[in-house]
């Protein structure tokens, strides 16, 4: 398989664009022509992770967390992202990361940890709201199915938790074809009318490029009339953070002790519990502290997270119980999502799971 190949399907499902201006997610070492016939999916990439490359001869490591964050002005192994960088080179290993953006999509990291912590009825905690625009195609009504499916499977039509949504409309487009045209109806130099569908759906602006390149190899027409409008409605499918509910109220304790053993972590750090029955929560995989308030106002009961601070446990006592279950231990399905998207998309591409615990963190 070729590497742009895969590096242009993760760009589809977690476009590049979503990553948070901080963050060095995407392709950091390899070169995108090269052919890959095995892949490593890890959360992070240590000397043991490239060695278990080198061992299972996976020439690609798909990290959660990137190798490379800041500029680099030399490499002469000085330090250990310098080793790891000239390690990978050494064994023609390359290494994508895939980071803020697949926790900004709303199928993403968050997504994946509430479902193992049976939370439901979720959205996103802190929308980032990308801009929405109004895409209006002109169908022959014939092959109208054919080219809305199309825009849907690219990620059109969705609005809240409703997806294929669009708005059709009967009517009589007309045309002539001149010269140098090979027109699907009608002949050339001859007014034609044909009966068309005027298809209208949004979609937000990180799809939209997609969405037209799907839209035009569904149509049938060579020269394909479409407009593009943008809206002043923002969209809420990206941002950061999850929240949801339980399907029951739960005894707190209950809850918490479930969390940790689904979690397999070895301690749950949190402030005071609170003396009711919990329902709504709120979570984010990894570092996510700076998403207390808005779980806050909006009312969750418990909010999950990694690398609280001592003092950010003293916000919202007796409102909200804010638990540190840790960065790894709230990330780690991460690797299995990773996979799934992997194995839908490309089943007879060799993709394995890493079985290192990268955790660093250890307790005594
Ligand atoms: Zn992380």
């Amino acid at each position: 398989m070729n590497l742009s190949k895969i590096v242009s399907f993760f760009d589809e499902i977690a476009p590049e664009r979503l990553q948070e201006t901080y963050d060095n997610s995407g392709l950091l070492i390899g070169n995108p022509n090269n052919e890959i016939s095995k892949a490593l999916i890890s959360l992070d990439v240590t000397n043991e992770v490239i060695n278990e490359a080198i061992v299972n001869k996976c020439k690609l490591i798909i990290a959660h967390h990137p190798l490379i964050f800041k500029p680099i002005k030399k490499l002469t192994g000085s330090n250990l992202t310098e080793k790891l960088i000239v390690k990978a080179i050494k064994n023609d290993i390359a290494i994508y990361a895939i980071h803020t953006n697949l926790d900004n999509i709303s199928n993403g990291v968050n997504k994946i940890l509430a479902q193992k912590l049976s939370i439901h009825n979720t959205h996103i905690l802190e929308p980032s709201a990308s801009k929405l625009n109004k895409l209006i195609c002109f169908c022959p009504t014939q092959h109208s199915n054919k080219v809305r499916s199309a825009m849907f499977e690219a990620g059109a039509g969705q609005i809240g938790n409703y997806d294929y949504c669009s708005f059709n409309t009967e009517g009589l487009g007309s045309f002539r074809a001149l010269d140098n045209t090979k027109p699907f109806v009608g002949e050339k130099g001859k007014l034609h009318q044909e009966a068309e569908t005027k298809i209208e759906t949004i979609v937000p602006d990180f799809k939209i490029n997609q969405v037209i390149k799907k839209m035009i190899s569904a149509h049938p027409y060579e020269e394909v009339a479409y407009d593009i409008y943008p809206l002043e409605n923002k969209s809420f499918l990206t941002g950061a953070g999850m929240i949801g509910e339980l399907n029951e109220e739960m005894e707190i304790n209950d809850f918490l002790r479930d969390v940790k053993q689904k979690l397999n972590a070895t301690h749950l750090r949190h402030n005071q519990l609170l003396h009711r029955k919990v329902k709504k929560i709120a979570i984010c995989g990894g570092s996510g502290s700076f998403l207390i308030n808005s779980a806050s106002r909006q009312n969750a009961d418990i909010f999950i997270t990694g690398d609280i601070k001592y003092h950010e446990f003293f916000e919202h006592q007796g409102e909200m119980t804010i638990v540190d279950a840790g960065h790894f231990e709230t990330e780690q399905f991460t690797k299995e999502l990773i996979h799934s998207f992997l194995i839908e998309k490309f089943p007879n591409f060799a993709v394995q799971i890493s079985e290192i615990n990268t955790n660093p963190v250890l307790f005594l």
